[in-house]
């Protein structure tokens, strides 16, 4: 089957069953596989609004959980017009194989809402998600399902659910959603951490290969709060210049590197970093395809088709984005010598803070944004080696490594507790 057709959830149990074959064979080992490609729940939602002109509108919405075998499901909630029950089934098994290479105590899981967010006023916004809120509810709860800000979501909309739920249940319930303000029980560097998870994890993979971080040419598709947080960061905290930039209404590139600042506040003034003063205008495919060294893809998924990886330049692909590269593509990007770190270890450091979140919100106690990023950087630098260090053993790409840790840990849990009645 060509990429193109190919659903995001069959590029998950496809990725699934590449990374078996490196797996034991016998009975129990095939069970637990077996037992991963399914969602152990999906729900489906219709939530009646009534709009601010007084006209009701009807919107569609999912939360599915795949797997709660390591622990509580975990996992974020978008909002976008291309929300369907597919995408969310595979975002939630990529919340599954991230918590576990992780080590973290979760399962995982994902919601969505089909709406365009930037179509809706803030108060429809809030009625939406506490529409939706309430009828997921017996779903949710901070030892059951814990949702979090993806895609066109962000802590005012983790609040509300926050809000809502805790109104159901009748008591202030901090640990049931991740991504809240701080002023209502959110973290400390919740906000910035995918993006900066991403660039622990390149500073220990530049290392591992011996390159110069700070010397790098660096192209990011997407310049949402993953792309955005990362771009600051490498251009603040190490001297990369960041040559291209793109988002749904353009791109923008500059071979001398863009002043990131500048670009942030574009964005802010104008919507988009299309039409950034001083660069030339590039498209999507040439974002992807432009000579530079990294290549950070912090979007949505296959944007890396087998066709556009035929032109990537990058040497490392970093993928800030879940499922942004297809399984065709990671043969072509692997003959080719590319590296690719992949999603659920990159961009982990969101799913991580949130669980300090959590663990702060449970205990009642918060810790300073230094605490917060020295316990980050060394949860996303043991993955890292743990993963890497499985891709040299095995002679496998990182995902597969990524993919036999995940799959190994899942396993064992599977097996130890057997499958009930
Ligand atoms: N949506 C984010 C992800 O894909 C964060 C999930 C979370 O914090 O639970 O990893």
């Amino acid at each position: 089957m060509s990429d193109i057709k190919q659903s995001p959830y069959e590029m998950a149990l496809k990725q699934l069953e590449i990374a078996s074959q490196y797996l034991p064979k016998d009975k129990d080992w095939l069970n637990a596989i077996e037992y991963l490609k399914n969602c152990q729940r999906c729900l489906i939602v219709s939530l009646p609004i009534v709009m601010d002109d007084g006209t009701m509108k009807v919107f569609d919405g999912y939360r599915v959980q795949h797997c709660d075998v390591r622990g509580p499901t975990k996992g974020g909630l978008r909002y976008s017009k291309d929300v369907n029950l597919d995408e969310v089934k595979a975002l939630a098994f990529w919340m599954t194989m991230k918590t576990a290479v992780m080590n973290l105590p979760y399962g995982g899981s994902k919601g969505g809402i089909t709406v365009d967010p930037s179509k809706l006023s803030k108060t429809e916004l809030q009625r939406l998600t506490r529409r939706y809120t309430y009828a997921i509810i017996d779903l949710l709860g901070p030892v059951k399902d814990i949702p979090a800000p993806d895609v066109g979501t962000d802590s005012k909309i983790m609040a509300w659910i926050f809000d809502t739920y805790s109104m159901a249940m009748g008591l202030p319930d901090h640990g049931v959603v991740t991504g809240k303000p701080v002023e209502v029980g959110g973290s400390l560097g919740r906000e910035a951490a995918t993006g900066t998870g991403l660039v622990y994890i390149m500073e220990a993979m530049a290392e591992k290969i011996g390159i110069n971080l700070d010397a790098q040419r660096v192209a990011i598709q997407g310049f949402g709060n993953v792309g955005a947080n990362c771009a600051l960061q490498l251009a603040q905290n190490h001297k990369c210049k960041i040559i291209a930039v793109s988002d749904i209404k353009g791109g923008s590139y500059n071979e001398k590197g863009f002043d990131v600042q500048a670009l942030v506040d574009h964005v802010k003034k104008t919507g988009s970093v299309a039409n950034f003063p001083g660069a030339k205008a590039i498209s999507n495919k040439e974002l992807l395809t432009c000579d530079c060294d990294i290549l950070v893809p912090a979007a949505i998924e296959k944007q890396i088709t087998a066709e556009v990886a035929k032109g990537v330049k990058a040497k490392v692909i970093a993928e800030g984005a879940n499922g942004p590269t297809t399984p065709d593509a990671d043969e072509i990007l692997n003959k080719k010598g590319i590296i690719v770190i992949p999603d659920i270890l990159a961009n982990a450091g969101g799913v991580t803070v949130s669980y300090f979140e959590w663990v702060q919100d449970r205990d009642a106690y918060f810790w300073d944004l230094e605490r917060i990023n020295k316990e980050l950087r060394k949860i996303m630098v043991n993955a890292f080696t743990d993963v890497y260090k499985i891709s040299q053993e095995k002679k496998v790409p990182m995902r597969i490594a990524a993919y036999i840790l995940a799959v190994e840990r899942l396993a064992k849990a599977i097996i130890l507790r057997g499958i009930f009645p």
